[in-house]
């Protein structure tokens, strides 16, 4: 996002962005992540590694995406925790996320979109109608799956303005028949990628792409349950953006980068070391996942003296949690232990979805929370409407949450810091 030594314009040039777009974006959003991140206090030093790759995001990161494709490699783009980064890594792919989190093109997007949709699909359209993602651009295949409403008919037209696309169906009850669906799809999915990347997934292959994607998953579970500590060892801003990188960045590298910050992280909390005074009230966001550069309502939070202590959301925990099994003796029996794992994630768009409210009151136990602030993209009808349920039924239990509905904009700033701050003078008490 900062200006770097290399010149990646001609790069950029032949991915076919609109460079004029494209530099006015970076601009921006460099200036935002120096106001956002880099005034930051205490912060630990591994954070210089994803500072590094937040600063390349746009650079170095899509040059070995083009280097890997020079080489024969497919890149894949997708738009939810449910496609299986392991069926990529198991053909030789690289799997990048492309949900996005800053408004841009709107204008363009809502030519193509009710204006009632919500922030994250708008922004999705705004980015490559505007001609500024490159990682859309660099992407073989892009996945879609069939799950809110709003994505479901978007896809339909984004469709239209990609070079390949693929949509993914999905269950919305956890039950057999939609356990069914899952692997069934799974199984198609399996085959696009043979047939997109020319080679067949065996037990080896999907077993040690399984085994990378286990670790990173397990890597960013540790980060989780080091913010157990009071006081807190890393922000919630830092940890959100570890959690934002793990979409873009190459797996292993990235597993090793979160490792090396928790062996810092554990030094800290054994020094009784923190990035905040012990005390300081603390929040478990839950909700509608928060893509990069979408880093508003932490940073409202933890510019009012609280700090974030879990992310209950598919960009963290609930995208994160659980491991896959590995001892299998088929590739179907693999297959069958990563829908196991799949199904497990509490996305709204599943019907009845309780599990979500079980999840986020372990959440609030094992992370020492004072309260939970429920996230809601304005027009987002599965995590709006779940969400009031979910304030009901923690207040019943003595868990305090508040709600929110924002967008990507700076509109609301104001009327969101007096709520938050009003909230957080609640937890405290
Ligand atoms: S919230 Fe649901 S639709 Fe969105 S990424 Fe997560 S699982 Fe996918
Ligand atoms: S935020 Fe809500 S409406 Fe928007 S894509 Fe996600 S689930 Fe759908």
């Amino acid at each position: 996002m900062s200006e770097t030594a290399v010149d990646y314009h001609p790069m950029w040039t032949s991915l076919g962005l609109n460079l004029e777009n494209h530099d006015a974006l970076l601009s921006i959003l460099g200036r935002l992540y120096g106001d956002t991140f880099m005034t930051q206090k205490n912060r630990p030093e591994g954070m210089s590694y994803f500072d590094f790759v937040m600063s390349e995001v746009h650079g170095l990161r899509v040059k070995e995406l083009m280097d890997a494709k020079a080489a024969g490699k497919k890149v894949v783009g997708t738009y939810c925790t449910f496609v299986p980064e392991e069926l990529v890594l198991a053909t030789g792919g690289i799997m990048v996320g492309l949900c996005a989190g800053a408004d841009f093109a709107t204008d363009e997007a809502e030519k193509l979109l009710p204006r009632n949709t919500c922030a994250l699909i708008k922004s999705t359209f705004g980015f490559k109608l505007g001609g500024v993602c490159p990682y859309i651009e660099a992407s073989d295949l892009i996945v879609g799956e069939n799950t809110c409403d709003g994505k479901k008919k978007a896809y339909e037209t984004l469709a239209g303005l990609v070079n390949e696309f693929y949509a993914m169906d999905m269950p919305q009850t956890k039950s057999p028949q939609g356990r069914a669906l899952l692997k069934a799809e799974y199984l198609t999915f399996k085959e696009k990628m043979e047939l997109l990347s020319g080679t067949v997934i065996t037990v080896e292959s999907l077993r040690k792409a399984t085994a990378v994607v286990n670790n990173k998953r397990r890597a960013v579970q540790r980060l989780a349950r080091l913010r157990a500590a009071d006081p807190a060892p890393v922000s919630g801003l830092d940890a959100l953006l570890i959690n934002q990188v793990f979409f873009y960045d190459d797996p292993e590298r990235f597993t090793g980068s979160v490792n090396a910050i928790c062996d810092e992280l554990e030094k800290s909390i054994s020094d009784g070391t923190g990035v905040t005074p012990t005390g300081t009230p603390r929040i478990l966001i839950s909700g509608c996942p928060m893509a990069a550069p979408n880093w508003k309502v932490p940073a409202t939070v933890e510019g009012l003296n609280a700090v974030i202590v879990g992310e209950e959301s598919c960009i963290g925990e609930r995208g994160s949690r659980g491991l896959t099994n590995t001892e299998a003796i088929t590739v179907d029996g693999l297959i069958d232990h990563l829908v196991d794992r799949y199904m497990e994630i509490d996305c709204a768009i599943f019907t009845p979805n309780g599990d979500r409210l079980d999840h986020i009151k372990e959440m609030v136990n094992e992370y020492r929370a004072d309260g939970v602030l429920l996230y809601g993209l304005n027009f987002c009808t599965p995590y709006l409407m779940e969400g009031l349920g979910i304030e009901k039924q923690l207040e019943a239990s003595g868990i305090p949450a508040l709600r929110i509905e924002t967008d990507y904009s700076q509109e609301d700033t104001g009327q969101l810091t007096t709520r938050i701050e009003a909230f957080i003078e609640r937890i405290s008490g």
